[in-house]
């Protein structure tokens, strides 16, 4: 008999993710909130579940690949939630990016209720998650990643296990912040370059390939390039796990300033209506003021 799985959670990274786990021959049920994204993955042979607490009876591991903390106590432990269905000995796995405040007070609740938590968010995005190449950065106990290990593999290309619960979150955090800020630089970076009269593809060219290149670099700045905004990684998650990053660090007594800033820029590009684009889209903005300035600098001329 295949073992029993639950995924929670459809959108971006979580249809990949389920797809995968039906392709390694798993028997899995599959919710999400908005219930016609579980349609294709139902054809594939998912079964489709009405609320948490159903995809949850019965599965020996429960995955969810959610927006933020809001929507990940939503669905754990708000009315139908899945730690209600869930049977004791049951693993649950955490694999949104959230906090690690939210992610102890889960494990707290996941003791009580006899079921081990994992927290397993991912570095990769929307096509790692289709190919099942995903990174997993774990924290948990040795048993509960054991056990889950064969399922995680069906999704990830390496599986790094980082410490007690609440690690995996920790360093998703910091690597995100770094990302964050190298994106928001990268806007501003870019919009000069636009306006300075060098050959955009050149300047590119040169950075790429020196210090400041990076692979994220190298896909961020030709989805800038060519306009391209298609989903990713909405832009609306990265403010989100900047802010996070923020109060985390803080606990530690460390004051994310370069994560403030990127946080801004994001979060002025949601109040000009990209935060449901990819988060390439925080240059437009910037570009767009540049181009007012030129209008305004014609005007005068
Ligand atoms: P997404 O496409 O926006 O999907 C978000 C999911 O959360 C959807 O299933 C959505 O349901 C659900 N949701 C949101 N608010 C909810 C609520 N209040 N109650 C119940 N369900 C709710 O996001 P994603 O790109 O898959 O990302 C999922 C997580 O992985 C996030 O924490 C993100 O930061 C992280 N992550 C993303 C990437 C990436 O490149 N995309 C990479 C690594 C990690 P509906 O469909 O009904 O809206």
């Amino acid at each position: 008999m295949a073992e029993n799985v639950a995924i929670l959670g459809l959108g971006t990274m979580g249809a990949g993710m389920a797809a995968n786990l039906l392709k390694a021959g798993f028997s899995l049920a599959v919710y999400n909130r908005s219930a016609e994204k579980a349609h294709p993955l139902v054809i594939a042979g998912a079964r489709f579940a009405s609320t948490p607490a159903v995809a949850a009876k019965g599965a020996s591991i429960i995955i969810s690949m959610l927006a933020d903390d809001t929507a990940s106590r939503e669905v754990w432990v708000g009315s139908d939630g899945a730690l209600d269905g869930a049977r004791k000995g049951a693993i649950l796995i955490e694999s949104s990016t959230v906090s690690p405040a939210w992610i102890a007070e889960l494990a707290a609740l996941a003791a009580q209720h006899g079921v081990e938590l994992l927290d397993a968010p991912v570095t990769g995005s929307r096509v790692q998650a289709e190919a099942g190449q995903l990174s997993f950065l774990v924290g948990g106990m040795d048993t509960a990643l054991e056990a889950a290990r064969p399922v995680l593999k069906a999704m990830s290309k390496e599986i790094f296990h980082l410490g007690p619960v609440g690690s995996g979150s920790k360093m998703k955090l910091i690597n995100n912040f770094l990302s964050g800020v190298q994106v928001a630089s990268l806007a501003e970076g870019l919009a000069w370059i636009e306006r300075s009269g060098l050959d955009p593809e050149k300047a590119l060219s040169i950075l790429k390939a020196g210090a400041p290149g990076s692979p994220l670099l190298g896909a961020i700045s030709a989805r800038m390039v060519s306009h391209n905004y298609t989903v990713n990684f909405l832009l609306k998650l990265m403010a989100k796990d900047l802010l996070y990053a923020q109060t985390e660090a803080a606990r530690s007594d460390v004051d994310l300033k370069t994560a403030e800033v990127a946080r801004i820029l994001f979060e002025n590009a949601m109040a000009e209506g990209f935060g449901e684009e990819d988060m390439a889209s925080v240059i437009e903005p910037l570009r767009n003021k540049a181009a007012g300035t030129r209008m305004l600098e014609g005007g005068s001329g």
